[in-house]
């Protein structure tokens, strides 16, 4: 993957045929009670040292990617609007700056249907934030999460059920990755011999899910199949030389994975 630009809220990526680019919505703070050992007992004081903390807050960047095939683009995820922190929703602001048009994006898929994930439908303004979109993806086990979105409404019939192994386009394949929540679902992008795993939230917290990725998020909403499904998509991704792009991974959250002397490294592209 060669990298073809960057900019404060974006980086675009070559894959084959395909440019990849990752988009910055813009960050989130938790209280570090939020990751979990196994066993549930949240981390506090015993936090490892190797974690940066943010005015004693754990920051997590909040990341979509958009897929350009030459005709048409499928963003996937988009990011939070102003559902939630005013750290977050420079979506439009991040496309802009990556030049990319909006009226190009024709197929939007969800990973999950969490808040920082699907609000970005709807601009802050109220408007349509993709107004010749075609196709919505919601992975099938949270169609009805996603019509239980009020501010969402005029998109819930709209909404399409995604299943695993199901192709988006001729690049773009959907892959199970449950655990995170019920659909949590995975996009494994290839072209030209390259691949890329758009993971979703596989990682909430890079500076220690990579080394130990028995360490859980409290928002995982099973924790031991979240981290069954960590071990199993970190080897997948490693054992195959495939990068990866993370929801939540810093800015802009591409890179690759080997395995470490324990659990595993994350290079950054
Ligand atoms: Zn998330």
């Amino acid at each position: 993957m060669e990298r073809l630009s960057a900019g404060p809220h974006h980086t675009a990526y070559k894959i084959g045929d395909l440019t990849v680019t990752s988009l910055r919505d813009g960050y989130v703070d938790m209280p570090v009670r939020r990751l979990h050992k196994p066993g549930g007992e949240p981390f506090g004081d015993d936090l490892p040292s190797q974690v940066p903390l943010f005015g004693g807050a754990l920051r997590l960047s909040v990341n979509a990617f958009a897929v350009d095939d030459g005709r048409e683009i499928t963003l996937i995820d988009t990011g939070s609007s102003n559902a939630w922190h005013p750290t977050m929703g420079f979506l439009p602001q991040a496309l802009s700056e990556a030049r990319i048009a909006v009226d190009r994006i024709r197929t939007v898929a969800f990973t999950h249907t969490h808040l920082d994930h699907i609000h970005g439908l709807v601009l802050a303004d109220g408007r349509d934030g993709f107004q010749r979109l075609s196709r919505l993806f919601v992975p099938r086990a949270e169609l009805d999460m996603f019509r239980s979105v009020a501010r969402l409404s005029r998109f819930h019939d709209r909404a399409e059920p995604l299943d695993p192994g199901q192709q988006l386009s001729a690049n773009i394949e959907a892959v199970a990755a449950r655990g995170h929540e019920v659909g949590h679902t995975g996009f494994r992008v290839t072209s030209g011999g390259e691949t890329l795993l758009v993971w979703g939230d596989i990682v909430h917290v890079p500076s220690l899910q990579f080394e130990r990725p028995e360490v859980a998020w409290e928002f995982d909403a099973d924790q031991d199949q979240a981290r069954e499904t960590r071990l199993r998509i970190l080897a997948l991704a490693a054992n195959n030389a495939w990068c990866v792009a993370g929801a939540h991974l810093d800015s802009p959250g591409v890179g690759r994975i080997s395995r470490g002397e324990t659990g595993f490294r994350f290079e950054p592209l």
